[in-house]
C-alpha cells in the first residue's frame, strides 16, 4: 500500500542501488581512457627516443604501461604496436561501458515507468476514495496536475536518480584525484574551479528552484481554468463571451510564461559563465603544464609533460559536462521533490467519509425504518452556513419518499446524506436503526441505487455502461431495465443495440436520453432503496409517469427516494417533504400537503395551471 511517495521506491530498492552500482563502472572505464591515451604516448615516445619503456613516467602511468607491456610485441613497430595494444583496450573499455550503460539504462527506464504507474495507480485509488468535499476543497484541477505533471517530475526523478546520481560526483572525484596524482600543480587549479563552477551553478538553481513551486501553482491556475472554459464552452459562446474568456485566459498564461522565462533566463547564464571558467582553467593548465617544457631541456621530460597536458585537459572536459549534468540532475531532482510534496498532499487528506472497522452489515423486515433523520444539519464549511438545519423524517422499508422544494432548497444535499457522500454536522442519520457512520461502506454503495442530478455516462457502449453497476447482468436483465426507464424506445432503434457507442460524457445523447440511460443503470441492480435526484427533469410528463410506475410496479419491496421540483412527480409518494431554505417546512402524503402547506398548495396549482394551458 503506498500511503506517501517515497513507499512506492521500497519496491524496487535492488534497482535504486544495481542501477548506479552499474553506472559507477562505466564511470570508472571514462577516467581509465585517458590514462591509457597518455600512456600510449609515453610508451612511444620513451620507444622512437630508445630509451627504457618506463623512463620518466609517474605512478600511474608506470602501473598501466606496465600492464599494456605484458601483451608484448603484435607489430614491428613499437609506436604502432602501442597504439594497438592501447587502442584495443580503449576499444573494449567502450563496448563494455556502452554495455552496461545500455543495461543501466534499460533498469532506469523501466524502474522509474514502473515507479511512476504505482505512484499513479495509488493516487488515482485515493482521489476516487475521497469525499465530495474533500475533492472540492481540493479542486479537480489541481488533482489532474497532480496526477499528470508531477508524477511525471516524479518519475524523471528516479530516471535521473539511477542514471546520474552516484556517476557525476564519482567523476568529478576521480577526474581531480587523478589530475593531482598526474601533476599537482594542475590538480590545484581544478581544486579551484570546480568550487568556482559549483558555486554559479547552484547558486543559479538555488535561485530558479525557489520558484519551480510557483511555477507549478500558476499551471494549476492554467489548467483550472481551461478546464472550466471547455466544460462552459457553449455557454461561454451564447453569451458571446469570447474575448473576455480569451483575455482571462491570457491573463493567466502570461503569467504562467513570465514565471517560466524568468527560470529559463536565470538557467541560461549556467553554460556561458561554467563555460568562461572552464575556458580560463584550460589556459592555466596548458601554462602551468608547460611552463617546465620551457625550461628544461630534457626531450623526454617534455613529452611527459605533454602527454600530461592532453590527459589533463581531457579531464577538465570531462569534469565541465559532468558538472552540467549535475546541474541537470538536481534541477530534475528539485522538480521531483517539490511534485512529491504535492503529491503527498493529496496522500495526506484524511478522508472524512471512512469505513468504520468491524461495521457488520443488516438486513430489514417490510415496515421497519430503513433512514431516520434525527436533527440533522449540514453545512459544507465547518462552521459556515447551515446548507440544511434541523431535518427530522422517518422513511420505511418498501415506503417511497419524495422531497419537493426550489434551487438552493438543500435537496442534493439531503440525497448526499442518505448516500453518505457527506456526513451530518449535527444529529444523527439513521440507517436501518444503526448509525449510518457505523454501518459498512461498502454494503451501503451495494444497498443503494443513485441516479445523480447531473446525468453521467462513461466512454464506452451501452452495455459497459450498464455493466458498471452491475457486471454479472444478463442480456435480459439489460433489455428489462432499458423498457423500464422507457431508454429501450431508442435504444432499440440501433443497428448495434447495446454495443451502441457513448461517447465521452454520453455526449452524443440528448438530455432526457441520457436520464433515461441513468435510471436504466441503476436499475441493473436489486437495491434496497433506489434514489432518484431529479432524474427525470428532462422527460415529458406522461414518460416521467411511466418510469416511475414501472419501477414501483417492479421493485415492490425497495424504497424509493424522488426529487423534484415538480408536485406531480412526487404527488403519488408516502411521504413529502417540503424543502424551503433547508429547512422541511411541512411533511406529509399528497393530500394531507394539499391542504395544510400553502406553499406546497401554491406551487400544485401554479404547475398544474401551467400543464392545462
Ligand atoms: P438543490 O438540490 O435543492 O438545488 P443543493 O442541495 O444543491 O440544492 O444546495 C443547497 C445549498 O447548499 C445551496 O444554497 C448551495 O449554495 C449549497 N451548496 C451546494 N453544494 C455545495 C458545495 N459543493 N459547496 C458549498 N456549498 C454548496
Ligand atoms: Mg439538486
Amino acid at each position: 500500500m503506498i500511503k506517501k511517495t517515497s513507499d512506492s521506491f521500497k519496491r524496487y530498492i535492488p534497482q535504486l542501488i544495481i542501477g548506479p552500482m552499474l553506472k559507477m563502472i562505466e564511470a570508472v572505464f571514462d577516467l581509465l581512457i585517458p590514462l591509457f591515451m597518455k600512456s600510449i604516448i609515453d610508451l612511444s615516445r620513451n620507444a622512437m627516443m630508445g630509451l627504457s619503456p618506463l623512463y620518466g613516467m609517474n605512478a600511474i602511468s608506470r602501473g598501466i604501461s606496465s600492464f599494456l607491456l605484458l601483451f608484448g610485441n603484435w607489430v614491428e613497430s613499437p609506436t604502432l604496436n602501442y597504439a594497438l595494444i592501447g587502442g584495443t583496450f580503449i576499444l573494449l573499455m567502450g563496448i563494455l561501458g556502452f554495455l552496461t550503460t545500455m543495461i543501466t539504462q534499460y533498469v532506469a527506464a523501466k524502474t522509474a515507468i514502473n515507479c511512476g504507474c504505482d505512484i499513479r495507480d495509488a493516487l488515482y485509488r485515493k482521489i476516487l476514495s475521497l469525499g465530495k468535499q474533500d475533492r472540492e476543497n481540493f479542486g479537480n484541477s489541481k488533482l489532474l496536475t497532480i496526477l499528470n505533471s508531477d508524477t511525471y517530475q516524479v518519475q524523471q526523478g528516479v530516471l535521473i536518480f539511477i542514471r546520474l546520481i552516484v556517476r557525476a560526483p564519482f567523476l568529478i572525484l576521480g577526474a581531480l584525484v587523478f589530475s593531482f596524482l598526474l601533476n599537482w600543480k594542475i590538480g590545484l587549479i581544478f581544486l579551484t574551479i570546480i568550487p568556482l563552477i559549483a558555486f554559479v551553478i547552484f547558486g543559479i538553481m538555488k535561485k530558479s528552484s525557489e520558484r519551480y513551486l510557483f511555477i507549478q501553482g500558476k499551471l494549476d491556475d492554467l489548467s483550472t481554468k481551461t478546464s472550466d472554459s471547455l466544460q462552459g464552452a457553449k455557454v461561454i459562446r451564447a453569451f458571446s463571451t469570447q474575448e473576455r474568456e480569451e483575455k482571462n485566459f491570457n491573463k493567466k498564461a502570461d503569467a504562467y510564461y513570465e514565471e517560466a522565462l524568468g527560470v529559463q533566463k536565470l538557467n541560461a547564464w549556467i553554460n556561458p559563465l561554467t563555460f568562461s571558467i572552464i575556458s580560463l582553467a584550460t589556459c592555466f593548465v596548458v601554462l602551468f603544464g608547460a611552463m617546465p617544457i620551457f625550461e628544461s631541456s630534457d626531450n623526454s621530460l617534455n613529452t611527459q609533460l605533454a602527454s600530461t597536458i592532453i590527459t589533463e585537459i581531457s579531464y577538465l572536459l570531462q569534469i565541465f559536462t559532468t558538472l552540467v549534468q549535475l546541474t541537470n540532475v538536481i534541477m530534475i531532482l528539485t522538480k521531483a521533490s517539490v511534485s512529491m510534496k504535492r503529491i503527498d498532499e493529496v496522500f495526506a487528506i484524511n478522508e472524512k467519509i471512512q469505513e468504520k472497522e468491524g461495521a457488520i452489515s443488516s438486513s430489514l423486515e417490510p415496515g421497519e425504518l430503513l433512514f431516520d433523520f434525527d436533527h440533522v444539519s449540514f453545512s459544507y464549511k465547518e462552521g459556515g452556513n447551515e446548507a440544511l438545519k434541523d431535518l427530522n423524517f422517518r422513511l420505511e422499508k418498501g415506503k417511497s419518499l419524495g422531497i419537493i422544494g426550489g434551487t438552493g432548497s438543500g435537496k442534493s444535499t439531503l440525497i448526499y446524506l442518505m448516500l453518505r457522500l457527506v456526513d451530518a454536522s449535527k444529529g444523527k442519520v439513521l440507517y436501518k436503526g444503526k448509525d449510518i457512520k457505523d454501518y459498512p461502506l461498502h454494503a451501503l454503495r451495494k444497498e443503494q441505487s443513485f441516479v445523480p442530478q447531473k446525468s453521467v455516462l462513461f466512454k464506452g457502449t451501452i452495455r459497459s455502461n450498464l455493466l458498471m453497476a452491475n457486471e454479472n447482468a444478463t442480456e435480459e436483465s439489460m433489455i428489462q431495465a432499458l423498457k423500464d426507464s422507457k431508454a429501450y424506445e431508442f435504444v432499440s432503434k440501433y443497428d448495434d443495440f447495446l454495443d451502441h457507442e457513448v461517447e465521452e460524457g454520453g455526449r452524443n445523447f440528448s438530455g432526457g436520453q441520457r436520464q433515461r440511460l441513468c435510471i436504466a443503470r441503476a436499475l441493473m441492480v436489486n437495491p434496497e432503496v433506489i434514489i432518484l435526484d431529479d432524474s427525470t427533469s428532462a422527460l415529458d410528463l406522461l414518460t416521467d409517469y411511466q418510469v416511475r410506475k414501472n419501477i414501483h410496479d417492479r421493485f415492490v419491496n425497495t424504497s424509493k427516494v424522488i426529487v423534484s421540483q415538480r408536485v406531480s412527480t412526487v404527488k403519488d409518494c408516502d411521504l413529502i417533504l417540503v424543502l424551503e431554505g433547508g429547512r422541511i417546512i411541512a411533511q406529509g402524503d399528497h393530500e394531507t400537503l394539499l391542504n395544510t402547506c400553502e406553499v406546497y398548495q401554491s406551487t400544485y396549482e401554479s404547475q398544474t395551471k401551467k400543464e392545462a394551458d
